[in-house]
């Protein structure tokens, strides 16, 4: 009896210590696996502090991201101070010719450290890299190095040699998967996930397919292992970023039951568990099929919420610009959208003042913001781009009009959004709490599924977590609120 009870100790030992050795091992494997595991602190080989700034779009934000993983990976170690910083990047746009004046207006005046410090190093990464290339020596000597965006991956290299180092243009291997360890803030719950680079369209006023090449799209299973990565390491929101995100897969991937390979991409992405909320950036009008509209539906977590640039009102202007689309189209995505998901936001771009412009051309595209009812708009006074085709073209809408026209449709968009953010007062919403906003401690902000901004009285503990609020009061763009008793 005693015998037995003595061996059946010690089956019950050894499956328990196989157990929890198995279990040790699966983690570890897993660790070392995973392509986006964290890495840890390397030896700091170079003890050069590096610090990146960052302009422009979301697309730039997840470059830098990257570019700070890769850097850190290769030794280098990160700062958000500028002033202690040894190596300054500048991650550029060039979508507006402002935007590389102020850039350029930055490296000048980080040009005055090199005196002190003649080890000091000054990079232009991005856009306006590509788009300016060698010029950038020319224009500031004191800049060591220029990288495009299709470079990047290559950064860590460019940044040890003597510089000036130029390195732009198409790598021999392309790079598109961003293929460095992510780095992850403390406390962050919403990330990019970059699914694709370039485009391959040409709208008449943008530099972007010179700079960023032609579209490469990333595999499916590299973007849903990344999004487990993401959500095992407490992220709860993914934004898919591309240039045109409804084209991801374009014609090398097939359709599957009719489903396009984006809509197959966000169904793979609905089906991990901890991520709780899918959103995408930006669609285009031309690709917006009815099977991403039946998504919306369809999807728990696909977001009610689309960025829909449409940049103009008149079927002419459009056709000018070279966005193969019409007003009709815009019109018919948005009922399709509002019928599917009643209380979709929907967002937009808008040009003013594209050359050749007339009052009637702008009054179009005031009847589809009264029409439409966006609950955001992004509303630009069109600057001609050097490199771009509308360049060429007579730049005639003078600076008044085109400010005279931007107030009008800021006018409208803050009426429409003033009434979108109104509808929600008295209604408990669900809020993605993401951190501590500007005023007072105690004060956090987060975001409803259709993208309101809200403010709300709320302890740290919150932060990452989807919560229920009352909303008690809106501003045109924010709405505020107080948790609801259980929370
Ligand atoms: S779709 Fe047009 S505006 Fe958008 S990135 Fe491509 S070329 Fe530029």
């Amino acid at each position: 009896m005693e015998h037995g009870y003595e061996l059946l100790k010690a089956c019950t030992n050894f499956f328990a210590d196989f157990i929890i050795f198995s279990l040790l091992a699966l983690y570890l494997c897993r660790l070392h696996l995973s392509p986006y595991r964290f890495k840890k602190d390397p030896v700091v080989k170079k003890s050069l502090k590096v610090f990146v700034k960052t302009y422009g779009c979301q697309m730039n934000e997840r470059d830098s991201e990257m570019i700070l993983s890769q850097l850190q990976c290769t030794g280098y170690e990160l700062t958000d101070n500028e002033k202690i910083a040894d190596v300054v990047i500048l991650n550029t746009c060039s979508v507006r010719e402002q935007a590389e004046i102020k850039a350029l207006g930055k490296s000048g005046y980080l040009a005055r450290k090199k005196r002190t410090n003649p080890n000091f190093k000054i990079g232009i990464v991005g856009c306006m890299a590509e788009n300016l290339g060698e010029k950038l020596f020319k224009l500031n000597g004191a800049i060591d190095f220029v990288v495009g965006p299709k470079r990047l991956h290559e950064l860590a290299n460019v940044i040890e040699g003597n510089g000036p180092n130029l390195c732009i243009g198409d790598p021999e291997v392309r790079c598109p998967t961003h293929g460095f360890g992510r780095k992850l803030g403390k406390n962050q719950c919403s990330a990019f996930l970059s699914i694709m680079q370039g485009c391959n369209m040409r709208c008449s006023y943008c530099i972007v397919p010179k700079t960023r090449g032609i579209e490469q799209y990333r595999p499916m299973q590299d973007i849903v292992e990344e999004a487990k990565f993401l959500a095992e390491n407490g992220i709860r929101e993914i934004t898919l970023l591309g240039q045109i995100v409804n084209n991801y897969g374009g014609r090398l991937m097939p359709m599957v039951d009719g489903k396009t390979p984006f809509v197959q991409l966000l169904e793979h992405l609905n089906a991990l568990p901890w991520i709780e909320r899918i959103r995408y950036m930006s669609p285009h009008p031309k690709n917006f099929s009815d099977d991403l509209i039946l998504a919306h539906k369809n999807l728990p977590k696909l977001c009610p919420s689309v960025h829909l640039p449409i940049q103009s009102g008149s079927d002419r202007i459009l056709a000018a610009m070279k966005r193969p689309y019409t007003r009709e189209k815009i019109l018919e995505i948005v009922e399709k959208l509002r019928s599917a998901v009643p209380d979709v936001g929907i967002s937009t771009d808008i040009i003013v003042g594209y050359p050749g412009e007339t009052e009637e051309d702008f009054e179009e595209t005031v009847s589809l913001f009264d029409a439409v009812k966006f609950n955001m708009a992004f509303i630009f006074k069109y600057s001609p781009r050097a490199g771009t085709k509308s360049a060429d073209l007579i730049d005639n809408v003078g600076d008044g009009e085109k400010e005279r026209r931007n107030q009008i449709l800021l006018q409208r968009v803050q009426e429409t959004s003033s009434y979108y953010h109104r509808k929600f007062l008295g209604k408990t919403v669900e809020v993605l709490i993401e951190g501590h906003a500007k005023r007072g401690e105690d004060t956090m902000f987060g975001w409803t599924s259709n993208h309101c901004k809200v403010l709300v009285k709320a302890s740290e503990n919150n932060i990452g977590r989807i919560v229920p609020i009352r909303i008690d009061g809106f501003a045109t763009t924010i709405l505020s609120g107080t948790l609801v008793d259980s929370y």
